[in-house]
């Protein structure tokens, strides 16, 4: 997706060599236009699938579910990251460690809002390692839902998660793949 490629380009910072921030449009000021457009490429890319539900995990990937939900005209689900597993009632649980925050987070998703008849796209903002994508999966296919696909906006692509996805047979969609990042000159190289 050229337009978010270039927001990258012009507004990334590159912190580490494994880290990329993007807090001007879509990690802590969200620019909605931009935020739409992406919603609209994924109900694109995934309109032959029977999707009736966007599921994604707090807080980052919320406005891009929203946006992709919206165009899909179906429901956001949300994973919560609880404090300390402090089971109210019946969810399905596992654990998520975060690539951004060096920790371990226990994440819920009622069973009431994803069950066996659901066929779920799964959406997040970013995807390193695959952790976060690994737990809502095993969460969704413990629900006995089917995943009709994955949508990413940005994939670090020298990182392990998309090539495990992808050879484990998931249909995944990254709007832009980071092949390479620099942080010494701020060059980004995107796979094409
Ligand atoms: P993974 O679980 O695939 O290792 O990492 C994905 C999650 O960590 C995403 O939900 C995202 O919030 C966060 N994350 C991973 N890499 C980055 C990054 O370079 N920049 C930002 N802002 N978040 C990242």
């Amino acid at each position: 997706m050229q337009l978010l490629k270039e927001r990258i380009k012009h507004e990334g910072i590159i912190k580490t060599d494994d880290v990329l921030k993007v807090d001007s449009f879509l990690n802590h000021q969200v620019d909605t236009a931009l935020i739409d457009a992406i919603g609209a490429e994924f109900a694109r890319l995934f309109s032959g699938r029977p999707i009736n539900k966007v599921l994604t995990i707090e807080a980052s990937g919320i406005a891009i579910a929203y946006a992709a939900a919206r165009h899909l005209n179906v429901p956001i689900v949300f994973a919560k990251k609880a404090q300390s597993i402090n089971l109210e009632g019946d969810v399905y649980t596992t654990r998520v460690e975060s690539f951004t925050h060096r920790r371990i987070f226990d994440v819920i998703i009622s069973k009431k809002y994803v069950s066996g008849d659901d066929h779920v796209l799964i959406i997040d903002d970013f995807l390193a390692n695959g952790c976060a994508l690994n737990g809502l999966i095993e969460m969704t296919e413990e629900a006995g839902a089917t995943i009709e696909g994955i949508g990413i906006v940005i994939e670090k692509g020298f990182q392990q998660g998309g090539r495990t996805l992808r050879e484990r047979g998931y249909r995944l969609e990254s709007l832009a793949i980071i092949e390479s990042m620099d942080p010494a000159t701020g060059q980004i190289v995107y796979r094409s």
